[in-house]
């Protein structure tokens, strides 16, 4: 059935063997071979190339189908640095041989991720807040050790790695399943109860509550990042990860945001529209600003305006954003009609309307309010046919 059994051999095993007697056979063979206790560097590398094929199911068919050689027609012959499959078959970081062997760069703890949500005020004029978390630190009665000095065994079940492997057949596929020892939950390590850090539990590390000073740059956007370096939990044997402030502005009242661009809505009355006169904003730190409209200037409703340099400061120091000012026209809701001639002196004559020729004919209508009640839309429409059951509010002016 199997075509060479050379790989077999290597690692003393039947070529019927199963994944757990491979990595069995695999660490007993690579402990006795390792270069680190004297054994010869070619046959460890031969070895654990010859576990690398046979623990990977792919490869595994392909060599017991073809041998060696159709493995280097797959053009997998090169394989992974025998010392990265031991580290990472035995806890990686050379833990196995107290430093001896090598790892592929250090590992660090997760990232902390925190999100901090900040007013437009803070934004405009900075800020600095405490930010409280708890991390894991390093137990300082056991050093990170979780027991007395031999107290830490690697778990026999998944001999150190902290997870399983489990091959599931799907169809034509074979898909390889990881999970965490649940042994050792997942830590590769065992320590009797007895033996266990009576600070940490055996758990090597210890929750710890810490405050940071998050400093909020005048002009920081949202989704800007703020980096603590290293200040992520804390793990024997690795780097901590990073503690990562997001900034997440919160929506203004009065102001829109456009990268340094501040945008207002702003109301004034018809007369200060035409008849010039002021209006305030007050602006996101302790100020107001004043606009005085000269007169024989006319404001219109749906003006956009700008004032200069009044927008959000820039986290460089360049120069600052504009405010955009959008305006609107409060029209008064009556007017007395002894009044208008005053009007009629003071504004442009009214446009006449247009002549439409003897075909046409004159139809006086009159005009309603048009809520959306009368729409006639098909918004409302069960509520506009139960109120007025005959005729329609709006006709159209041409029937
Ligand atoms: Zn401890
Ligand atoms: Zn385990």
């Amino acid at each position: 059935m199997v075509r060479e059994t050379k790989f077999y051999d290597l690692l003393e095993v039947p070529p019927n063997a199963t994944d757990s007697e491979l990595k069995k056979a695999y660490r007993k063979k690579a402990l006795r071979l390792h270069p680190d206790k004297g054994g010869d560097p070619e046959l460890f590398k031969e070895v654990t190339h010859a576990y690398e094929v046979l623990s990977d199911p792919e490869k595994r068919s392909i060599y017991d189908a073809r041998g060696e050689a159709g493995l280097s027609e797959q053009g997998g012959m090169g394989g992974m640095d025998p010392q990265d499959l031991f580290s990472q078959l035995f806890g990686g970081a050379g833990g196995f041989f107290g430093g001896g062997g090598r790892s592929s760069g250090p590992r660090k703890t997760k990232d902390l991720v925190h999100r901090v949500s900040v007013t437009l005020e803070d934004l405009y004029k900075g800020k600095t807040t405490k930010l409280a978390l708890t991390r894991n630190v390093i137990c300082s009665k056991c050093k990170g050790k979780g027991g007395k000095d031999g107290a830490v065994r690697t778990c026999v079940t998944c001999q150190g790695r902290g997870i399983k492997v489990h091959l599931r057949q799907m169809g034509p596929m074979i898909q390889q399943i990881q999970s965490a020892c649940d042994e050792c939950n997942g830590t590769g390590e065992v320590i009797n109860m007895k033996d266990r850090c009576t600070n940490c539990k055996g758990k090597k590390v210890l929750p710890e509550k810490k405050f940071l000073e998050v400093h909020i740059d005048k002009g920081m956007k949202g989704g800007q990042t703020i980096y603590f370096r290293g200040e992520s939990d804390q793990s024997p044997g690795a780097e901590p990860g990073d503690v990562v402030i997001v900034v997440e502005e919160k929506p203004h009242e009065r102001f829109k945001r456009q990268e340094n661009d501040l945008i207002t809505d702003i109301e004034v009355d018809l007369l200060t529209a035409l008849g010039g006169g002021k209006f305030a904003i007050r602006h996101l730190d302790d100020r107001a600003l004043v606009v005085k409209l000269e007169q024989g200037e006319i404001i219109k409703h749906g003006d956009l305006k700008v004032i200069h340099g009044q927008g959000m400061p820039s986290q460089r120091h360049h120069e600052p954003g504009d405010l955009y000012v959008k305006i609107s026209v409060h029209f008064p809701e009556s007017i007395d009609p002894q009044v208008i001639p005053l009007l009629e002196r003071a504004l442009p004559p009214r446009s006449p309307i247009e002549n439409f020729g003897k075909t046409i004919v004159i139809e006086e209508v009159a005009l309603d309010d048009a809520d959306t009640r009368t729409r006639g839309g098909v918004h409302n429409h069960d509520e506009s046919m139960d109120e007025d059951h005959d005729e329609p509010r709006v006709q159209c002016a041409n029937q």
